[in-house]
């Protein structure tokens, strides 16, 4: 907030003083309320006894945590291989049952009841008690099975912490934590939490994606949060400006919720934009060149927002996150089916493209990742590479919902993390498949389904051209490609300062694409995050991009700044910063241009 002051005096109400600390703007919107610390790490299922007043409570959390443990067997069991050797087919069957035995879960919840012990110390003690009478049974495959207890125990009790973070979390209040999984923020949604504020993290990690999606304003990288806030103190996150009142004076409260209730009234405008109508299309700059906008979404409750925020259908659906949304659980065929329906319903003619999972990486879907756990998740088993190395389970499913869906509206499917043209290659092998079996098994369908990838791995940027042959169009991912292109973890506020996709090295392959594209007539967008910053958008579009796809929010000002500049001259710009060696140069240069270029009342 632009008057807010960063040192001010003690509050008339309180002995401590007001501290503003700086970090990076991840998700918009202002929370106001008190700070609760999370720790992923923290054994929050040490305690052993409750109170008596708590003995339903912990009751519930049991239910809740076999419920949940019984949908990760369940995920579990579908991703086992069918060649998988029957013995841990075997295994997670007699976990399931054990999960289902009433006789064991009713010893579980005696202890809770009668001895007050907490809902992990009485599952620990209840299956002690039996490990040991299968231990001296005398039964040799008895004692065997004594062992398969121990990983029953700790399904449950991570299923129990799960839960406990969940439920302690008071409701209101505003997460302050090291870091964020995009698993935590959906866990966090359904508790009402006001918006979360991490110590590392980075502005583009799809932690950030996903609390934009959730509405819930985010502030990363705000290294000195842990040693500053504790549980209970008085908090506003300004997830606009990315900063963290600590301690905040009545004064600078009330300057905040002000702005937070004209935000509230006016979500789309800035006050002095009152008379203009996001929905006015085509969008073009000042000299005539037309630009698509469209959305980037991840939850179905954004659906909402494409009107109102005037997009021209979705540019990117991150599939991974309606996956997440319903727990990390496997969709199925159907199940996607119907949700894709609701989306290309939404878009009508500007249709939606539709990203498959994108799983790894970050973690996005961790009940999905089969597998030991990898040095290097980024360069691992990720994207594309994971559904082809195993496209029963999840690219055949999905592939046949997207073909039923597309009856009903335009989707294009996207790729992610494509790095060779034979990848491409196998999947249209295996859509060509699926459209002969659903028309065998007489299932309607529309196999018009455009198919693209996300540009995003350098060696697909740089090879564009003999892409361009086997896609009907390319969808520039800057997220990832400007941490492969830079080695800059994007999530790793450490080196966070070098992480920019306005870096010319970036900026080369956009163009590389740009050019790959328009010899081969191939449609060419940006649905990077770099795609919804209004000191870049002159430079891409300089660069020959004219379709950009962002998160809603962001849609109105990329409007205003194309409405507001003309080709001609970002072309100028575009060629310039391409002669530069650095970020900071070209970002400097970025907002000069817009500064001189563009009136300020249209940034
Ligand atoms: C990207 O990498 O730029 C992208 C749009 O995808 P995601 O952020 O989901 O990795
Ligand atoms: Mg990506």
């Amino acid at each position: 907030m632009e008057n807010a002051s960063p040192t001010a005096g003690p509050d008339r109400a309180g002995s401590s003083a007001e501290r503003v600390i700086e970090g990076t703007s991840a998700a918009p919107g202002i929370a106001i309320g008190t700070a609760s610390r999370y720790d992923a790490s923290a054994p929050d299922i040490q305690r052993t006894t409750i109170d008596a007043d708590e003995v339903e409570a912990e009751i519930e959390l049991l239910a809740n945590a076999v419920q949940r443990a019984e949908q990760e067997l369940e995920t579990v069991r579908a991703l086992v291989p069918d060649a998988a050797e029957a013995d841990t087919e075997a295994l997670l069957e007699a976990q399931a049952l054990m999960l289902r035995d009433e006789e064991f879960l009713q010893a579980v919840r005696q202890r809770i009841r009668e001895r007050t012990e907490s809902a992990g110390t009485a599952v620990q003690s209840v299956l002690e008690t039996h490990r040991k009478r299968l231990e001296t049974s005398g039964d040799e495959h008895l004692h065997d099975r004594a062992s398969d207890l121990v990983d029953l125990e700790k399904r449950l009790l991570r299923s129990l912490r799960r839960g406990k973070v969940a439920v302690n979390m008071e409701a209101h209040s505003i997460v302050v934590a090291r870091n964020l999984t995009a698993t935590d923020l959906f866990r966090f949604s359904r508790h009402s939490l006001l918006g979360c504020v991490t110590a590392e993290g980075g502005a583009t990690s799809h932690v950030s994606i996903v609390a934009k999606a959730l509405n819930l304003p985010l502030v990363v990288g705000v290294q000195e949060v842990l040693e500053a806030v504790s549980s209970g103190d008085p908090v506003v996150l300004d997830g606009y400006e990315g900063r963290l009142v600590v301690r905040p004076q009545s004064a600078t409260v009330e300057q905040y919720r002000q702005r937070q209730a004209e935000r509230e009234a006016s979500p789309l405008k800035d006050g002095e934009l009152e008379d203009e109508k996001m929905d006015d299309r085509p969008v073009t700059t000042t000299d005539g060149r037309t630009v698509t906008l469209r959305a980037n979404v991840g939850l179905d409750t954004e659906l909402d927002l494409l009107d109102p925020y005037g997009a021209d259908g979705i540019g990117l659906l991150r599939t991974e996150l309606f996956f997440l949304a319903d727990g990390g659980r496997t969709l199925t065929e159907d199940e996607q089916a119907r949700a894709y329906r609701t989306v290309v319903e939404a878009t009508g003619e500007a249709g939606a493209t539709i990203r498959l999972l994108d799983l790894g990486g970050d973690e996005r879907t961790p009940r999905l990742r089969t597998g030991p756990p990898e040095d290097n998740p980024f360069l691992g088993w990720r994207g594309l590479r994971a559904l082809l190395d195993r496209p029963d389970e999840l690219l055949r499913p999905q592939l046949r919902a997207l073909l039923r869906a597309n009856r009903h509206g335009a989707l294009r499917v996207l790729l992610p993390m494509v790095t060779d043209p034979e990848e491409v290659r196998r999947v249209r092998a295996i859509i060509d498949e699926e459209v002969d079996r659903l028309a065998a098994e007489g299932v309607a369908y529309d196999p018009d389904l455009p198919l693209g990838i996300m540009v995003e791995v350098p060696a697909a940027a740089v090879q564009a051209h003999a892409f361009a042959e086997h896609v009907d169009f390319f969808s520039i991912g800057t997220n990832d490609l400007t941490q492969y292109v830079l080695a800059v973890d994007r999530g790793n506020e450490r080196v966070g300062a070098g992480y920019d996709a306005l870096h010319p090295a970036v900026l080369g392959l956009i163009l590389r694409v740009v050019e790959a594209g328009r010899m081969a007539g191939c449609p060419v967008e940006v649905c990077g995050e770099i795609a919804g910053d209004v000191q870049a958008v002159p430079v891409l579009l300089g660069l020959g991009v004219d379709t950009l796809s962002v998160a809603p929010q962001h849609l109105p000002a990329v409007q205003r700044i194309v409405r507001a500049l003309g080709y001609e001259e970002a072309k100028g710009l575009a060629r310039e910063i391409l002669q530069v060696t650095d970020a900071e140069t070209a970002r400097r240069r970025a907002r000069e241009w817009v500064d001189t270029h563009v009136s300020s009342s249209s940034t």
